[in-house]
Order: structure tokens, then sequence, then C-alpha cells
């Protein structure tokens, strides 16, 4: 069975902005989907369209097997959102943020506040159950948004950039809690600009751009794509005669400080052995810059040129 099913969607906004120009996204039961993207490229008025939030132009989705023209309560029986804005009552407590939605599902009251219990312990608002959405902090008001689109149980989950400007604790926080939630079985799209998040949770990818999908595919098989990385050493002391050396594409950048592009073939433990021979000794060893970062831009930037 497929969560969700998007075949052919376009959205031209009345502004005249072509937003979507025909995506097609298939996400099965149990997955973990990152929409990857720029900003601007459609991520979030695919997802306003999924919900039903954003009118479509053409195309079809369905969510579980419901068509969103012809069965849009089936539809967003199975699905919750937590969309990229803020968009609970400020002023109403939090614990009714999360009865109330339950209530617009159809859930019984004792059902919902045992799962307003439930979901604001898990997101650590317990404790401000009692106080208005107002008062809670950036992070808080992010938790808020996801133990309200919990509340209903969803079958699908999705999330608009859940962690842009939230701090490092709270994200891996929110890792650890969205994949052992898709362990125990939600499937999960997630919309991101940050590559890291998606390759630390997700088992599948599509990146948009333009309004186009240009890639779609396995995270083990998009990584397997970055066959060369680039190292930066910082050797104990510089580096005067280079015995060897000549089979490793290196420069210098200062006297003691090496960049060096490593092939997925070659080993850095040779290159070691390389420098150890020369009598040099490493003192510290990083990633130039995140590797998934780098394939990402060049993708967006072979796109862009393409288009032109
Ligand atoms: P993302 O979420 O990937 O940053 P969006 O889906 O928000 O991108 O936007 C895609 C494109 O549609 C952008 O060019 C944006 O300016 C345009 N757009 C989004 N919302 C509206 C709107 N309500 N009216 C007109 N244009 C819009
Ligand atoms: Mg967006």
């Amino acid at each position: 069975m497929q969560a969700l099913s998007v075949k052919n969607l376009t959205k031209q906004y009345a502004s005249g902005s072509v937003a979507l120009k025909g995506i097609d996204l298939e996400v099965a039961e149990g997955d973990f989907f990152a929409l990857l993207g720029p900003n601007g490229a459609g991520k979030s008025t695919t997802i306003g369209i999924i919900c039903s939030l954003v009118n479509k132009t053409s195309g079809t989705v369905s969510v579980f097997g419901h068509d969103i023209d012809v069965d849009l309560d089936g539809a967003k029986s199975c699905l919750s959102i937590v969309p990229q804005e803020m968009n609970f009552n400020p002023f109403e407590k939090i614990a009714d943020v999360l009865i109330n939605q339950a209530g617009y599902y159809g859930i019984p009251r004792k059902i919902a506040e045992k799962r307003a219990e439930l979901y604001l312990t898990k997101m650590g608002l317990w404790d401000k159950r009692n106080s208005a959405g107002l008062r809670l902090s950036g992070g808080m008001k992010r938790r808020l948004m996801i133990a309200r689109a919990l509340v209903t149980q969803p079958r699908l989950l999705i999330l608009d950039e859940p962690t842009a400007g939230v701090d490092i604790e709270l994200r891996h926080l929110l890792w650890k809690f969205l994949r052992e939630l898709n362990e125990q079985g939600t499937t999960i799209i997630l919309t991101t600009h940050y590559l890291e998040e998606a390759e630390h949770l997700c088992k599948n990818i599509a990146i948009i751009d333009q309004g186009d999908i240009i890639e779609n595919t396995n995270m083990k098989s998009f990584i397997s794509r970055l066959n060369i990385q680039t190292i930066i050493l910082e050797l104990e002391k510089p580096l005067e005669l280079a015995n060897n050396l000549e089979q490793f594409h290196y420069h210098m950048l200062d006297e003691t400080t090496m960049e060096i592009k490593i092939h997925q073939s070659q080993s850095l433990n040779d290159l070691f052995i390389v420098l150890s021979q020369n009598g040099i000794k490493v003192k510290n060893l990083r990633n130039k810059t995140n590797r998934l970062e780098e394939l990402f831009i060049d993708l967006i930037s072979e796109n862009n040129n393409g288009s032109e």
C-alpha cells in the first residue's frame, strides 16, 4: 500500500507564479521520506495540496488509497501535518489545542484528554498544559505543533521544515523522537533544506527545484555517488620532503595545512602511511564541507544551468 501517491501535480498561483510543473511522488507505507529543495522550490506548495490547504491546478493525490478529489475525509483521516508557520490559536491553553484538534477528528473527549497528556509529556510540555500558546518559547511552539499533529495518531505524518531555526539540542531530540515514531510504523515525510537531517533520518529522498523533481532515489545510492571527499589535515610540522605523496591530489593551504582530495578507491590509511614515512604526524583531520551539501549544490546548479 502506498502511503502517498502524487501524479503529475501542477500549481499555478493566481499571481501567475508556477510553483509546481508536474511532479510525481510515491511514498510507501513505513517509509521515512525527505522532500529536499532550496527556498521557493515548491515544498510547502506540495504539502499544502496534499492536505488540501492549497488548491491544485491539475494532477492527482491519494493518501492510503483515498483520492483527495473523491474522498477527502478518508484522506484527511490518515494524515497529519506540522506546517512551517505556527498556526495554533495563541490564546488557547495548550492542552486545549490538542483536545480541540482531536475533537475536529471526532475523537471522544476522554480519549483526547489521555492522548493530550501522552503527547504533551513526550514533547516535554506537560507542565505547561495550562499556559496559553503565546507564552511558549519558539522551540516549545514547534513541539506543540508536533504534539497537536500526533493527537490524531496519523498513519502519515508530514512535517514542513520542522527544525528550521531550532537549536541543536532540540533538533537532536526531535530526530530521536521521529525515528522512534517511524520504527513504530508511522510513515513520515519531511521537508528540509538540511541535508544532514535527511541523511540521518531518511530512507528515500526526492529533490525538488523550481517546481520539478530533479532526483528521486534512496538515501544510500544518493550518498554512494559521493565518491570524492575533500579533507583538511593539520600537520604537526611543515612538509619538506614529500616522497610518494604525488599519488594523492593535495595542495598546501599554508605551511602545515594540507587540503587533499581522496577518491573512494583510495584509503585514508594509505595516506597516513605515506605521511608517516615522510616523518609527518597529523594533528587534526576534518572534512572541508559536508559532502552531501556539495552534491546537493552541484545538482541544483546543474538544473539551473539547464533551464536557462
Ligand atoms: P518552498 O516551501 O520550497 O520554499 P513554496 O512552495 O513556498 O516553496 O513556493 C514555491 C513557489 O511558489 C515560490 O516561487 C513562491 O514564491 C510561490 N508561492 C508560494 N506561495 C504563494 C502564494 N500564496 N501566492 C503566490 N505565489 C506563491
Ligand atoms: Mg516552505
